[in-house]
């Protein structure tokens, strides 16, 4: 370890290599996106030579604890959850302090990070495996689980923490090793959670942490040959990166990537409910997230009931701080966000689309990343508005004749996140959920929010590799042995 590095300073964010905590050869700052004359700290950023330490920590770590029991994984894992969740205000405010999402949304977001340990542990005691008769006489055949050895682990900034806990947790419940990085906008709810890990009983080298930027610590731990998978949350263009370099080194990898996902509200749906889907699924969260409505796609005999009711309900939201009571959307997280949702609005507006809501910056008495939500009116599914990810409360109505035309709009994109429709039908629910191209379908529910227990994911360029949460995270964490063997 270099020891001229700072171990004691106040940075908010530091790196965990091999059981120890580090400092950096660099630094960035960790500002509140509600407030930017509130500086949460620096964070201190890692080098490559600190990559080739953790993997080195790592390798040791994944040699030990493949060998441990599944007892010690319950253990190590359910008191990891345990802890989360008595701290859920704590870091739930943490949360919200960095990222911009509400203080409920913060908290909910760690109950979630607690629950998926809690899950997992118990994973941890139902390993899976099988044994079958041979077809030669008298052999027999066992197939089983191994774990992979040692996991990069590269996640974004909008769930800052339960998407690391929704690959640490089954990386550990399996037996690996893993190097998490976490998004170098939000990182201090990361490093609360390795702080929880660092005291969880796990021995050395097993859970480590590195800051860094993506083009530089994530890059090259994604090119590390001792680095045996790699998953990744995040943007499509950094996705199709890291495939082509794991393709190339012959590395597992799975890919959870953007969306632009379609809200088909039709003519029998309950309007209240409708707009309520519309409201939470576009615009909470400040649409950034993955699974955000950004496509209202509403057949003729509703459209402006539609439109209209939604544009009356988009004025009652409040924006604010988001750890003042009652705010119900806060800031974007970074100056990066505001840019490239202005440039969309922008650019969707020379383009002929009419502004139904929106517009004005919303007057608010903190200097932070603040827009008002935007309704499109007017726009057509091949239009780049609607065809690329925003990222920010942006949605666009979407007008068609009937059924059929909503379900092929909706299927008409390069992305297969999830989907979700409004109606009344349970005929017309029932061929949406078999037709629809897309890895998750909601019926009479907003596209975002999803339960920890069950397989999250999406079909076309959404999603890469095997499914993420619930029981199948399994097969992207072991790999399968077949053993014979003769009397
Ligand atoms: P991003 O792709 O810019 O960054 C994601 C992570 O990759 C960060 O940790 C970043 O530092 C790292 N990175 C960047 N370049 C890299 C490189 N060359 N090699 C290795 N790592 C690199 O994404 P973001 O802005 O942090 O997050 C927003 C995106 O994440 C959106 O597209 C959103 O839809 C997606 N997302 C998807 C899901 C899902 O489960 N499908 C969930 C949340 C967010």
């Amino acid at each position: 370890m270099n020891k001229t590095r700072d171990k004691n300073s106040n940075f908010c964010c530091r790196n965990f290599i091999g059981g120890e905590w580090q400092g950096g050869s660099s630094e960035i700052l960790n500002v509140n996106p509600s407030d930017l004359s509130d500086i949460i700290g620096p964070v201190a950023l890692a080098d490559r030579a600190m990559v080739d330490e953790a993997v080195a920590a790592a390798s040791h770590g994944a040699e030990v604890w493949a060998t441990s029991t599944p007892q010690q994984r319950f253990d190590v894992l359910d008191g990891i959850g345990t802890e989360i969740l008595s701290r859920r205000e704590e870091l739930g405010k943490l949360l919200s302090r960095e990222e911009g999402k509400t203080l409920p949304e913060g908290i909910g977001e760690v109950t979630r990070a607690g629950n998926i340990f809690k899950f997992y542990a118990g994973e941890a005691l139902r390993s899976e495996g099988g044994r079958l008769d041979s077809l030669r006489p008298g052999v027999e055949v066992d197939i089983r689980r191994e774990p992979e050895g040692v996991i990069a682990l590269i996640t974004p900034w909008n769930f800052p923490i339960a998407i690391p806990a929704w690959k640490t947790a089954p990386a550990l419940a399996y037996g690996n090793a893993v190097i998490l990085k976490p998004s170098e906008i939000a990182p201090a709810s990361a490093n609360a959670l390795a702080e929880i890990i660092a005291r969880s009983g796990l021995p050395e080298g097993v859970f480590n942490l590195l800051h860094g930027r993506g083009d530089d610590v994530g890059a090259a731990l994604v090119a590390h040959s001792g680095v045996n998978a790699v998953s990744f949350t995040g943007s499509q263009k950094i996705g199709r990166k890291i495939a082509a370099v794991c393709g190339r080194e012959m590395k597992k990898v799975q890919l959870e990537m953007g969306g632009k996902n379609p809200l088909v509200v039709l003519d029998d749906a309950d309007i209240d409910r409708a707009v309520s889907c519309a409201i939470d699924g576009a615009f909470f969260s400040a649409g950034q997230r993955c699974t955000a409505s950004s496509r209202l796609i509403v057949t003729e005999g509703i459209y402006g009931k539609f439109v209209s009711a939604t544009t009356e309900a988009m004025g009652k939201i409040r924006i604010g701080h988001a750890l003042e009571a009652g705010t119900q959307i806060g800031p974007l997280s970074s100056q990066m966000q505001m840019d490239k949702f202005n440039g969309y609005l922008g650019r969707a507006r020379e383009e002929g689309a009419k502004l139904a809501f929106g517009g004005p910056e919303p007057a608010i008495s903190y200097k932070g990343y603040y827009v008002t939500p935007v309704l499109l009116t007017d726009t057509d599914n091949d239009s780049r508005i609607n065809r690329e990810e925003v990222f920010g409360p942006l949605a666009s109505v979407i007008r068609v004749a009937d059924y059929e035309t909503a379900l092929q709009t909706a299927n008409d994109s390069l992305y297969g996140l999830c989907a979700g429709i409004c109606t009344a039908s349970l005929a017309r629910a029932a061929d949406f959920k078999n037709r629809v191209q897309a890895g998750m379908v909601m019926v009479n529910l907003p596209t975002a929010g999803v339960d920890y227990h069950v397989p999250f994911g999406g079909s076309k360029e959404s999603s890469f590799g095997s499914r993420e949460q619930g029981r199948p995270a399994i097969e992207f964490y072991t790999k399968l042995k077949t053993a014979y063997t003769a009397p």
